[in-house]
């Protein structure tokens, strides 16, 4: 038997069609949702995420706003930024590109970004929202992930998920959209004990390690579905964090990389925009792009 694979790349086409769809049906009503992006510094791979997230949110017929700072922008400088965009209505999503210049207190910077403007869905109180059950803005990484598991499992009811890695970005919301999701979650780390034995209880699989290939297939549980979060970059080209070749007999389902959760991020990010701007408008929240 081999995987099924997950095709991210097909269904985040899917869910930018459909968002186009709603930004054409707001722009009757005189609504046109903006995104603003900023920048700082000149890391290669942030600019490339930052183009093709201008890109993708022109292409959906959203306002795109580019703000690229210096490495060397004092912490003032920035907040004054984020302030000025906190209060431009054409501004419905705010995202600052992480990784900051170390000189930049990142917590601070992402905490001034107003949270219904939030959509990282990183501010302290989107986290402590998704974390109470609340209506929050939601990360993209994770929404993408679920939103795939949702469309391959149907109801996730007590399913048993482990995700590996507990990072703010992708783990640890990750576990939250899981568990909200009424699946058995466990979270596992760099200091987990028997990781392998551990994976082989899963049957969902979301591995955000950023290792090359470190879920081998004898780790997996026959059947099970996977979500490879991870990009890598070798001398072999892009990779995730599950060993590709040894998972496909095993697994139920799987996401390659590239082509699975990647494409999804972008889609989400431009969902989470989207819902903003219908919060912001006193509208309901857009079907099927919310937790
Ligand atoms: P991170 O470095 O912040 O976190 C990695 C996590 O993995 C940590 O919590 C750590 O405890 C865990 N870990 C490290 N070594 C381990 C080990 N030996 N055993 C078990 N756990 C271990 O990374 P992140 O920001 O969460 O990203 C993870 C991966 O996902 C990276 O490859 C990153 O590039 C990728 N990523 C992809 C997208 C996307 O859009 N597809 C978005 C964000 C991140």
């Amino acid at each position: 038997m081999t995987a099924a694979i997950i095709d991210g790349k097909a269904f985040a086409a899917g869910l930018r069609a459909r968002i186009a769809t709603e930004v054409a049906a707001l722009a009757d009503r005189g609504i046109k949702p903006g995104l603003a992006v900023v920048l700082v510094g000149e890391d290669p791979a942030s600019q490339v995420y930052v183009r093709s997230k201008g890109r993708m949110t022109v292409e959906v017929g959203m306002a795109s706003f580019e703000h690229r700072l210096p490495a060397t922008t004092p912490e003032v400088e920035l907040l004054a930024l984020i302030a000025r965009l906190n209060a431009d209505p054409a501004v419905n999503g705010i995202l600052v590109q992480l990784p900051l210049p170390r000189h930049l207190n990142e917590a601070a910077v992402i905490n001034a970004i107003a949270p219904e403007k939030d959509v990282d869905g990183f501010h302290i109180l989107n986290v402590g929202r998704l974390a109470t059950g609340q209506r929050a803005m939601v990360p993209c990484t994770p929404l993408g992930c679920l939103m795939l598991l949702r469309d391959r499992l149907g109801d996730l009811a007590g399913k048993r998920a482990v995700v590996i890695g507990r990072s703010n970005i992708v783990g640890k919301p990750m576990a939250q959209l899981l568990l909200r999701d009424n699946a058995t979650v466990t979270v596992a780390h760099s200091r987990t004990a028997d990781l392998p034995a551990l994976c082989r209880e899963a049957d969902i699989l979301v591995a955000a390690v950023g290792r090359a290939e470190f879920v081998k297939g004898n780790w997996i549980r026959p059947g099970a579905t996977v979500i490879d979060v991870g990009i890598n970059r070798t001398e072999a080209g892009l990779v995730g964090d599950v060993d590709f070749t040894s998972a496909l007999p095993v697994a139920g389902a799987i996401t390659p990389v590239p082509g699975g959760v990647g494409p999804m991020t972008i889609a989400c990010l431009l969902a989470n925009t989207l819902t903003a701007t219908a919060r912001a408008n006193g509208l309901p929240d857009p079907e099927g792009l919310t937790p």
